[in-house]
């Protein structure tokens, strides 16, 4: 690689194939090209399908199509976030071995047991910033002699991070630059706002989190152009890129495209799909003035 192509800008538009792209994807994917374009810069396209018992082949397709019919072109090989999964191992085994991630043993259902045993004691729970319940302290506090027997005995487990242990060792304050609709400028990153986020799932390989911090440093991402429903995750991918030792990209979180209902779009939302909007004889330059893009 030469020194010029080093000091591209890298974009990347990075959907999961569970579900149809609707105008908030398009929203994302355009701004992406349109910023890259700008800079001169290059633009990738990385699946994020490991959550397999929810993507498809069919529906990584159909990202495709419409990503083509959009006008939008981007670098082959594209990234399949399944085909790299040692990746992701090895970055969990550096937070494991650095004695910051710890083997969480309760489901869904034990989680939501113990949080509403306490709520009916009166003791208010902390919610992260999407409103679901911090996961409990009890694996965090489990004594080695225990977790060491749980694991012996093939318990099912998923992997989490001790937040407040790899903060309190980190020593100083984060923050990330951002460019994006909402507030701009140096963010204080706030990754104890999720409690001990997970890193490894029971029932998918990775999770979000993880391998959305290490594909973007994996690829050179230098910009990261995505939704204001993700602005505040951006605290807990600045605490991995730092345990880590990856660099940090500039953010840009774009305003979101709403439903009727004034909610976020969903991938079930099936008439802003952008296959029903062509099948109804719209143009990819509808699109870009339907989602507010002159
Ligand atoms: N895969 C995520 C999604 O489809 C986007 C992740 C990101 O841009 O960081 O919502």
């Amino acid at each position: 690689m030469t020194v010029l192509e080093n000091q591209r800008s890298v974009f990347r538009f990075a959907p999961s194939p569970n579900g149809r792209l609707h105008l908030g994807h398009a929203l994302s994917a355009l701004l992406n090209r349109d910023m890259a374009k700008t800079s001169g810069g290059r633009l990738l396209l990385r699946i994020e399908d490991i959550d397999l018992s929810r993507c498809t082949p069919e529906f990584e397709t159909a990202i495709f199509d419409d990503l083509t019919w959009l006008g939008i072109s981007w670098e082959e090989p594209v990234r399949r976030q399944s085909e790299h999964l040692d990746e992701y191992r090895q970055a969990l085994q550096k937070l494991i071995d650095l004695g910051l991630a710890y083997p969480a043993f309760m489901s869904r259902g034990e989680v939501k047991a113990h949080v509403s045993e306490a709520e009916q004691r009166g003791q208010p729970w902390p919610r992260d910033p999407d409103g679901a319940p911090l996961y409990p302290p009890t694996d965090r506090e489990r004594p080695t002699i225990d977790k060491e027997r749980l694991l012996a005995d093939g318990r099912r487990h998923a992997w989490r991070l001790n937040v407040a242990k790899a903060t309190a060792e980190l020593g100083r304050r984060l923050t990330w630059t951002e460019t994006g609709h909402g507030p701009k400028g140096h963010i204080a990153a706030r990754p104890e706002d999720w409690g001990d986020i997970v890193l490894w799932r029971s029932d998918a390989p990775s999770s979000y989190h993880l391998s959305v911090t290490v594909d973007d440093a994996l690829q050179g991402v230098t910009h990261v152009v995505r939704g204001l429903d993700l602005f505040h995750a951006t605290a807990v991918h600045r605490l991995l890129q730092e345990l880590l030792g990856l660099p940090a990209p500039v953010y840009h979180h774009h305003r979101l495209i709403l439903g009727a209902d004034g909610r976020k779009l969903s991938k079930s939302a099936g008439d802003t799909a952008l296959a029903a909007l062509r099948a109804q004889g719209l143009t990819s330059a509808d699109i870009r003035r339907l989602v507010g893009l002159a």
